[in-house]
C-alpha cells in the first residue's frame, strides 16, 4: 500500500538519490519501507502544479471546496485500521490516541467545510457610492477576502493527523481556495502518505484542479528550505521547535518577496497556582497535573512546564504530591530516539544546576525511548536569574518555582517569553484579589485557564492557539479553530466595479445569503 514516493499532483515520483525509513520507538528497530528524498526538479514540479492549480481553485466556490473537504474526511475514514496502524508503528503512540487523533482531524475538515459552505468568511464590506456627496463624490467600494496563493505545510512530529497531512493548517489553508504543498514530517513519511493519497482520490473524485495537493519526503532540512525559498510560495505553515520555526521565519524574511510564516513553536504554559487553590484542593489539582505533563507522554505544545505559587507549607506539600503521583504514572515511548535523547538531555541539563532541587524522577531503569517522568523545583529569585531555566523541556517534565512573595510572582510573569496558554487556579474572589497578577499573564500568553489544565484544545471558532514570540510567530493568528483561516488570505477591494462582474459575496441582492457589513450595518440582505 505504502509506496515510499512524493506524490507531485496525480503522480507518484522517486526521482532523487536519497532515502530514509521511519522508526519504530516501541520496538526500537527501523520501519522496513524506503522513502525517497523529494529532488529540486521533483519540487520544482509541485509548486509549478499548486501555482497552476491556483488559477483555477482560487475560483472555486463554497460549495466545490466543502464537497472537496468532505471528500477527504471519506477516504481518510476508508483507510480504516490500516492508516491507525501505520500511525503508531511510527509515532509509538497508542491506538486510542491514533482513533481520537483521526476523530479530531476529520471533525476539523468538516468544520472548515460547513464555513466555507455558508460562505461568510470572506467578510464582505460594502460601501455603496454617494455620487452627490460634497465637496467631492464618494465612491462604491466593495471588500472581501481573497486565498493568497500555493502555501507549504510542515508536518508536526508530535500530531501525525490533526497537524500534518490533511490536520489544521491543511484544511484550513484548502479552504480558502489555497493549493497546499506538505512536507511530511520524516518521522511519519508512510501515515503522511496514506493521508495524502486519500486527499489525492478526493480532489479527483470531486473535480479539483490537478496540483492543488501535494506530499513530498525529506529527512533533512534541504527540502523545506527549498519549499520556503520557491518564489511561487505564497505563505507558510509550521508546527515545531523554536529552532527550526525562527530559522524558517528569517529565510522567508530574505526572500526578494517576504511572505508569512505561520510558526507554531515552544511554549511552556504557565500555571499560577494561589493559595485557595492550595488549601482546598491540592490533592485534586495534583492528581490532575501529574495526567497532564504525562499526556502524550508530555509531547504537547501546551504541556504544563511550569508551576508558579508563593512559598508555602501548602505549596511544599502540594509540590511533593504532585511529585509521586506523576512518577507512578505508567511511562510511555516517546515518538522517536531524537527525540527522546534531547528529553533526557534537556531535564538533565535543567536538573544538574546547583540552584535546581529534583523533586521526584524515575529510575532511568525504563525501555529504551520511554521517557522518566521529572519534577524540579527552584526558588523565584533563582528563575528570574537563570533563563535557561525559562526553555521549554518537551516531555513529561515540569517545574516548580516557589515565589518569596507576590511581588516576585509578578516580576518573574513579566519576565516570561510569549507562550501559547496561562492557567489560573483558585477562587473566583482571587482572581480580582490578584488582578495584577492576571494582567500580567494576559500579556504574555494567547489563552488564560481558569481553574483546569492546558492540555486539550477544544477545536471551535472562538479557541485561540497561538501567543506572542515565540510561542507563535505572529500572535494575532490562532492556527486552530475556524479562524486559522485568515493566516492564507488577504482583503481585497474592488472600486466602482461593475455589479454583474463582481464575486457573488459583493453583487448587489446578495445571491449567496452571506452575512456583510453594508454601509457599517451587519446585514444578509
Ligand atoms: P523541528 O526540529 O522543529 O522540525 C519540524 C520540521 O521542520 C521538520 O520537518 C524539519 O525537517 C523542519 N526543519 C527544522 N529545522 C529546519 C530548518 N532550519 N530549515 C528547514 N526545515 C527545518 O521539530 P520536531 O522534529 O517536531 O521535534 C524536535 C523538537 O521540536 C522537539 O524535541 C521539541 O522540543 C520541539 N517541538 C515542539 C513542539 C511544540 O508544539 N511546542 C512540537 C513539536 C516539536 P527535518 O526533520 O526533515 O530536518
Amino acid at each position: 500500500m505504502i509506496t515510499g514516493k512524493n506524490i507531485i499532483g496525480n503522480s507518484l515520483s522517486a526521482k532523487g538519490s536519497k532515502s530514509y525509513k521511519t522508526f519504530n520507538p516501541i520496538k526500537n528497530e527501523e520501519n522496513p519501507q524506503e522513502f525517497w528524498e523529494a529532488s529540486s526538479e521533483e519540487i520544482d514540479r509541485a509548486v509549478e502544479l499548486a501555482s497552476s492549480a491556483f488559477e483555477e481553485y482560487r475560483n472555486a466556490s463554497g460549495k466545490d471546496k466543502a464537497e472537496f473537504l468532505r471528500a477527504i474526511t471519506k477516504e481518510i475514514s476508508a483507510l480504516g485500521d490500516d492508516l491507525v496502524q501505520m500511525y503508531c508503528l511510527e509515532s509509538g503512540l497508542p491506538q486510542g490516541r491514533a482513533e481520537g487523533e483521526r476523530g479530531r482531524t476529520i471533525n476539523q475538515l468538516i468544520a472548515f467545510a460547513d464555513l466555507v459552505e455558508e460562505g461568510s468568511w470572506v467578510e464582505a464590506s460594502i460601501d455603496t457610492a454617494i455620487p452627490d456627496r460634497t465637496p467631492l463624490p464618494k465612491s462604491d467600494i466593495r471588500k472581501m477576502n481573497i486565498p493568497l496563493g500555493p502555501v507549504v505545510v510542515f508536518g508536526s512530529s508530535n500530531f501525525p493527523f490533526a497537524f500534518s497531512t490533511a490536520g489544521g493548517d491543511t484544511a484550513s489553508a484548502l479552504a480558502v481556495g489555497c493549493p497546499v504543498i506538505v512536507k511530511a514530517h520524516p518521522m511519519h513519511s508512510g501515515t503522511s502518505e496514506m493521508v495524502a493519497s486519500a486527499i489525492i482520490k478526493a480532489a479527483n473524485k470531486t473535480g479539483m484542479p490537478e496540483g492543488v495537493f501535494s506530499n513530498l519526503n525529506s529527512s533533512g532540512i534541504e527540502v523545506g528550505q527549498l519549499l520556503v525559498s520557491h518564489p511561487k510560495i505564497k505563505a507558510v505553515g509550521f508546527t515545531g521547535s523554536i529552532k527550526g520555526g525562527r530559522a524558517l521565519f528569517d529565510l522567508a524574511a530574505k526572500r526578494e518577496e517576504p511572505i508569512p510564516v505561520f510558526a507554531e513553536m515552544g511554549s511552556i504554559n504557565p500555571v499560577v497556582i494561589l493559595p485557595s487553590a492550595l488549601k482546598e484542593k491540592s490533592d485534586e489539582w495534583a492528581t490532575q497535573y501529574a495526567g497532564s505533563i504525562n499526556l502524550g507522554v508530555g509531547q504537547f505544545c501546551t504541556n504544563p512546564g511550569l508551576i508558579l505559587g508563593i512559598e508555602s507549607n501548602e505549596l511544599s506539600d502540594f509540590t511533593q504530591k504532585l511529585g509521586s503521583q506523576l512518577t507512578s504514572l505508567d511511562q510511555g515511548s516517546m515518538l522517536h530516539p531524537n527525540i527522546h535523547s534531547s528529553y533526557q538531555k534537556g531535564s538533565d541539563q535543567i536538573s544538574d544546576q546547583d540552584e535546581v532541587l529534583v523533586v521526584a524522577e524515575n529510575d532511568g531503569d525504563s525501555k529504551p525511548n520511554f521517557a522518566d517522568q521529572k519534577l524540579v523545583s527552584v526558588k523565584g529569585s533563582s528563575f528570574l536569574k537563570n533563563k535557561n531555566l525559562h526553555r521549554e523541556i518537551f516531555g513529561p517534565f515540569s517545574m516548580i518555582v516557589q515565589c518569596k512573595d507576590e511581588s516576585e510572582l509578578l516580576d518573574i510573569i513579566k519576565n516570561l517569553e510569549g507562550q501559547l496558554t496561562g492557567t489560573v487556579l483558585g477562587s473566583d474572589k482571587e482572581v480580582k484579589d490578584y488582578s495584577s497578577i492576571i494582567d500580567a499573564l494576559q500579556n504574555r500568553v494567547g489563552r488564560i485557564i481558569f481553574n483546569g489544565v492546558p492540555t486539550g484544545v477544544e477545536v471551535c471558532p472562538s479557541m485561540m492557539h497561538g501567543g506572542p514570540y515565540p510561542a507563535s510567530s505572529d500572535s494575532r493568528y490562532t492556527a486552530v479553530g475556524t479562524h486559522a483561516i485568515a493566516r492564507w488570505v488577504r482583503p481585497f477591494a474592488y472600486q466602482d466595479w461593475p455589479n454583474e462582474s463582481l464575486p457573488p459575496e459583493l453583487q448587489d441582492g446578495n445571491p449567496l445569503g452571506i452575512e456583510r457589513l453594508v454601509n457599517g450595518k451587519a446585514s444578509r440582505k
